[in-house]
């Protein structure tokens, strides 16, 4: 079977040595090569170093190594995970790509050297080695020309987005002699090892997303200066108000780089045959006028916006492109954009500023009918299915919509008359898609979706294992559900428990139905899965309950939802099926209580997983903190001392620290070796179900009841407060932060036993609840809580 098992990344740039560094995310080492140096730095002159020592060939991959470990956002899901990247360079070390399955080429972005890379690598090459690209736009079929027919079928296009890790999209383009099989490897193994969203290219100037994104920018630019609009009112109407991300358009390209999106725009100007296309890719004069400047975005200090300080205060000033000065920026507002922003939905937001009736709906307008009527021009040149556009255009752009979803969302058939009646000419295919009867590109019945495919409908490709929980609830799979939560069939007798509150925050609507979910799937199913495609898995508790009754001093309801609380995690752990959770991005206090009283994690490659309960001034109060003292006893020998483990917890509950990935929430302390990540989010809940399986398939018993835990007692908890003393002391917690410690390390020692004392686990859910319920009557604690509900950030009051 195809496997790749090492890889080689040649070119250590800014993409290069991310792809090496994601590579690194799931596990596959790489050798990283670049040029050699041809002067010494200062630094090797100084410390005697000549142009023929290791250190000094090496030096560009190695500096890249040394600089993926700083870059913000980090592109390593754990900065150790670096060692798995070998620096070298193309003189001493091309043969030893003869080791590997993959070839990646990631050097400048040029034909001829590109061409004369692979002719050197080919000479490396052995059957069955897959080679490809990185390029953005330039012809795969023009790279490989002269090299022979056996390496041509194992050479493609793998075109990441920047930064790999991060940005979902990946272009696979095959060339004219890819062998298929190849193609369909990488598109799998592209989904579910790199956890990437894949689409399938054609080899023409800058593929899918680049191709229709230029395009986009430059009418866009085109339109603004038609209707004499500015720089931030482009902004307002291309952001979040048509579905976009808040960059929208020009912070966008300040982020790019306006020099990168000029080569990108002159890339497609330079190899399309079509005049008319050729004119529509041609950089405006302003534009290039930023770039003779050097106002090249961000990386200059300065493009359409720039940062600067004035009177102490930070402000972003805009240009205007008729004085070509900055000016301050002037506020934007209209009713369509008000429309839009009250609307709900990505498609109720474009349909409320497009149907908006004012000067700025009619800049949407003019903008998206013209990318609307592209796309499909476009169709079947540079992608066979529209699916690829538009996933192409969320992944790659962070679209909400692709153009193919967004023209069904502002309604097929109007908006084709519309185009029409304005005199844009559409092309032959839709013209006779909606001539059929056809009111939308994707028509859905009976659970199966379909789409114009040469003009008959053909199902859409979703790849093996995408579970899509709403599509199940819509096809009428709900087994059980209340205000926060549903129990849903996934089929082959496994039931999914999904979690759909205002942030999916833990109230008591979720505590019930997670009791009621447990006893439904051990009468009728093999087990249970945890899961929810929401923006987040969990934020934690319902803060807003606890802090109306903590104003009131309702002790007894705090009393009580600690109890049911406890019940539920309870009624997870002693499960008699499985019960797996798979949580993906925030998991956060009562949502990490929730997977430790799951029997198996699956955290997906993107979590942000801890307990972070001291920020509001209390402590884990859902079995959080029995849970860390069960598993770190469980984690040391039975005469091992309990403190050094027991600190390292302490420290992260005590700090509120939160993991910067999945693979970073394994290390922390609380999953287990049987855990482990998902690395593409569209397979986590499919991922779990199998797990499920698996588990009930090789006779899951559910954990014993009656066992005994090893505490480490008062000894113990001196210690731990001699340690937050000594952070207190150096000023890095605050006196409040010091009482809130205390009470942690009270509980998590087991409170006032000799130490290695074995307790019961109700013990320490009684020690649990009376400290969580004692920090609820401080004022310090209800001033946290409150300003967490009201900025979203810690109080360190
Ligand atoms: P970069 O300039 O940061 O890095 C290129 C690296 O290649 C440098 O380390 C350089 O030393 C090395 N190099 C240059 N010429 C070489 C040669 N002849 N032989 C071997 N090595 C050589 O560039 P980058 O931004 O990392 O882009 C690399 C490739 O990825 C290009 O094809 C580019 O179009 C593509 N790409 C870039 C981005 C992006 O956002 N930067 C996104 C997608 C694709």
């Amino acid at each position: 079977m195809r496997q790749i098992r090492r890889a080689a990344v040649i070119g250590s740039g800014v993409m290069g040595a991310q792809i090496a560094a994601h590579l690194a995310n799931v596990g596959i080492p790489s050798l990283l090569l670049d040029l050699v140096p041809q002067q010494l730095t200062p630094e090797e002159e100084k410390r005697g170093l000549t142009l023929s020592h290791p250190a000094v060939r090496n030096r560009l991959a190695t500096e890249a190594i040394r600089r993926l470990q700083k870059l913000s956002p980090a592109p390593l899901f754990r900065a150790e995970d670096a060692k798995l990247i070998t620096p070298g360079n193309l003189e001493d070390d091309l043969h030893r790509i003869a080791e590997v399955d993959w070839v990646i080429e990631v050097i400048v972005e040029s034909l001829e050297p590109k061409r004369q890379l692979l002719e050197r690598i080919e000479a490396y090459w052995r059957d069955g080695m897959i080679v490809s690209t990185n390029t953005s736009g330039i012809s795969i079929n023009a790279m490989v020309e002269g090299r022979s027919e056996a390496f041509r079928r194992h050479f493609l296009g793998t075109h990441f987005f920047n930064p790999p890790r991060y940005m979902k999209l990946l272009e696979v383009i095959p060339g004219r002699d890819t062998d298929p099989a190849i193609v369909e490897f990488m598109r799998e193994f592209g989904t579910e090892r790199l956890g990437k969203g894949v689409v399938l290219a054609k080899d023409t100037p800058n593929f899918i997303a680049n191709r229709i994104g230029t395009y986009g920018l430059l009418v866009t630019f085109e339109e603004m200066q038609k209707g004499g609009f500015t720089i931030e009112e482009v902004d307002a109407i291309t952001g979040p108000a048509l579905g976009r991300p808040k960059s929208a358009t020009f912070r966008t390209l300040d982020l790019v780089g306006i020099d990168t999106f000029v080569h990108v725009a002159d890339n497609v100007r330079q190899n399309v045959a079509n005049d008319e296309e050729r004119r529509a890719f041609e950089v405006p004069a302003a534009i290039q006028k930023l770039v003779e400047r050097g106002w090249l975005g961000e990386k200059s200090g300065q493009g359409f916006y720039k940062r600067v300080k004035a009177n102490g205060k930070r402000q972003i000033l805009v240009l205007d492109l008729d004085t070509f000065e900055y000016r301050e920026q002037k506020n934007v507002s209209s009713s369509a954009l008000e429309a839009s922003k009250q609307a709900k939905g990505a498609a109720g937001k474009a349909r409320a500023l497009v149907q908006g009736g004012d000067r700025y709906a009619e800049l949407a307008w003019n903008i998206v009918k013209r990318v609307l009527v592209y796309s499909a021009e476009k169709l079947g040149e540079i992608a066979d299915t529209i699916q690829d556009i538009d996933a192409a255009m969320r992944w790659g752009f962070n679209w909400d919509l692709g153009p193919f979803e967004l023209w069904d969302a502002l309604g097929l058939v109007e908006t084709a008359e519309r185009m029409k009646a304005e005199g844009l000419v559409l092309p032959q295919w839709v013209e006779a898609w909606i001539a059929e009867g056809h009111q939308r590109f994707y028509e859905s019945s009976e659970g199966r979706i379909t789409m114009p495919v040469n003009g008959k409908p053909e199902p859409i490709h979703v790849p093996a294992g995408v579970i899509d929980l709403a599509a199940l609830k819509k096809g009428g799979k709900v087994i059980a559900q209340n205000t926060g939560a549903s129990l849903i069939d996934l089929g082959d007798g496994v039931a999914c428990l999904e979690f759909h509150s205002q942030n999916n925050a833990i109230g008591p609507d979720i505590l019930s139905m997670i009791e009621k979910s447990v006893a439904i799937a051990e009468k009728d199913f093999a087990g249970l899965v945890i899961a929810n495609q929401g923006k987040n898995f969990c934020v934690g508790a319902n803060l807003v309950l606890i802090l109306m009754a903590a104003q009131e001093g309702d002790w007894d309801e705090i009393d009580l939802s600690i109890r049911q609380f406890h019940r539920a995690m309870l009624a997870l752990r002693y499960s008699q099926v499985p019960v797996v959770a798979a949580p993906h991005r925030m998991t956060l206090g009562g949502g990490v209580e929730v997977c430790l009283a799951s029997s198996r994690v699956l955290p997906a490659a993107e979590t942000y997983f801890g307990l972070v309960e001291v920020g509001v001034g209390v402590i884990p109060g859902g079995g959080g903190c029995k849970e860390t003292a069960r598993r770190v006893a469980e984690s040391v020998g039975p005469d091992d001392d309990l403190v050094p483990a027991l600190g390292r917890m302490f420290q992260a509950i005590g700090t509120a620290k939160v993991s910067t990935s999945g693979a970073e929430a394994l290390d922390m302390g609380w999953l287990r070796e049987t855990d482990r990540v998902v690395y593409n989010d569209d397979l986590r809940i499919s991922a779990a179900k199998a797990e499920v399986l698996r588990m009930a398939e090789t006779g899951y018993r559910a954990p014993v009841k009656a066992k005994a835990i090893r505490v480490a007692g008062r000894d113990g908890k001196a210690a731990l407060q001699m340690a937050a003393r000594g952070m207190w002391n150096g000023g890095y917690i605050t006196d409040y932060d010091l009482h809130v410690a205390y009470k942690l390390a009270h509980v998590l020692a087991g409170g006032d036993v000799p130490a290695n004392s074995l307790v019961s686990e109700d013990y320490l859910l009684d020690l649990e609840r009376e400290a969580f319920l004692s920090l609820c009557g401080e004022a310090k604690t209800i001033q946290r809580m409150q300003h967490m509900l009201a900025t979203g950030k810690p109080l360190r009051n």
